[in-house]
């Protein structure tokens, strides 16, 4: 665009303009057809309109760079106000993203903040609920071990690490002809954990199971009892904590011996006493030969009265991974007829087992 600045003299007659874009001043006066001016009257001329000229483009320049004299502020702005509006508009954009972000911080912190307020008021409960659990199951075991103690039939408990210990006072055995055995002291260990129940006694005889059961019912290896159908109820009142209940489950379990069963038949081997206490029939104490009165055993095979260098011990079950129990003692003659040698574990066994154990270690020889 040509930007044309047009020159007035005093009275509106425009003598002269310029071309700013081409940097042009424009004289449109007919100098050569003033005939009759001198050299000197043009030059004058000259240098007036210049005069003018430079006078009314140096008032231009003034007036258009002043910002109290322009009469087009938008122009003297123009420049720098695209700048301005850029700038101004990034920083617009700007300022949105950091509010998206600032509101999408707080969705954040509020989901968060619920959350945990959720959280605290689930804890509180749980906590509270705990805490009342809490101190009316200790104060259920405090008053359970208060009770047992108090119990004629126990003389203390002792508690060490997550096992209790039961001691109980000299106990008797009963049949259900109402026999009475004396079966002396025993402690049961409970781990309430995991509802193992351990037996020992002082007056271990040889059983069923080993050469030393505390109880007809209960194996001197490792003090395994076998509960038969008491055992859902022990494992229940473990898992409840009922340390009471279940200390008069196991007394009951221990004074009464079933004689219908193999096992509980072996209570012969305790003595036996009437209601004072004194033998009535004294057990068939260890009946291993080294303990044996004189020279004879019954053999517990045939129950014939042989002589004790003639006893042999034969075991007459498998619990089918290379372990034998039910330790005997039989005479020479049912171990000949009727007793097989393992060689692999040095044992006799009874025949009505030989087949099998003689198959699992066969068995384990080949692998
Ligand atoms: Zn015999």
């Amino acid at each position: 665009m040509q930007n044309v600045i047009h020159i007035t003299d005093d009275v509106g007659t425009q003598i002269a303009h310029i071309d700013e874009g081409n940097g042009v001043l424009y004289i449109p006066f007919d100098v050569f057809n003033e005939q009759e001016a001198t050299v000197e009257e043009i030059r004058e001329l000259l240098s007036l309109v210049i005069g003018i000229a430079q006078e009314k483009y140096f008032s231009v320049l003034e007036l258009r760079s002043s910002w109290s004299k322009s009469p087009n502020k938008d122009d003297l702005t123009k420049s720098f106000k695209e700048s301005l509006r850029r700038r101004t508009s990034e920083q617009i954009n700007r300022d949105k993203r950091d509010l998206e972000n600032a509101e999408e911080s707080i969705r954040g912190y509020q989901q968060k903040l619920k959350r945990n307020y959720d959280n605290s008021i689930r804890l509180r409960n749980a906590i509270a609920q705990g805490e009342s659990n809490a101190n009316s199951a200790e104060t259920k075991l405090i008053s359970d071990l208060d009770s047992i103690v108090k119990h004629d039939k126990f003389e203390d408990v002792t508690i060490e690490g997550g096992r209790i210990i039961l001691h109980t006072i000299p106990l008797y055995a009963y049949t259900k002809e109402n026999k009475r055995y004396y079966m002396g002291k025993y402690s049961v260990e409970v781990n309430m954990d995991n509802s193992d129940i351990k037996f020992t006694g002082d007056n271990a005889r040889r059983s069923y199971w080993t050469h030393k059961d505390p109880h007809p019912h209960v194996s001197g290896r490792g003090g395994t009892a076998y509960l038969g159908n008491v055992g859902g109820t022990i494992a229940e009142l473990c898992s409840q904590y009922e340390l009471y209940a279940l200390a008069l489950v196991i007394v009951d379990y221990l004074e009464n011996v079933n004689i219908e069963d193999i096992a509980g038949r072996h209570v012969q081997n305790w003595d036996e006493v009437n209601e004072a206490g004194e033998i009535i029939k004294k057990g068939y104490v260890n009946k291993s030969a080294s303990e044996m009165n004189g020279n004879e055993f019954e053999c517990d095979h045939c129950g014939e009265h042989e002589d004790r260098d003639e006893a042999y011990t034969v075991y007459n079950r498998f619990d089918g991974e290379g372990e034998t129990h039910g330790e005997e003692l039989w005479c020479g003659g049912c171990t000949e007829n009727e007793a097989t040698w393992i060689e692999q574990n040095d044992e006799y066994v009874a025949d009505r087992i030989a087949a099998e154990v003689r198959e699992y270690f066969e068995n384990e020889e080949e692998n």
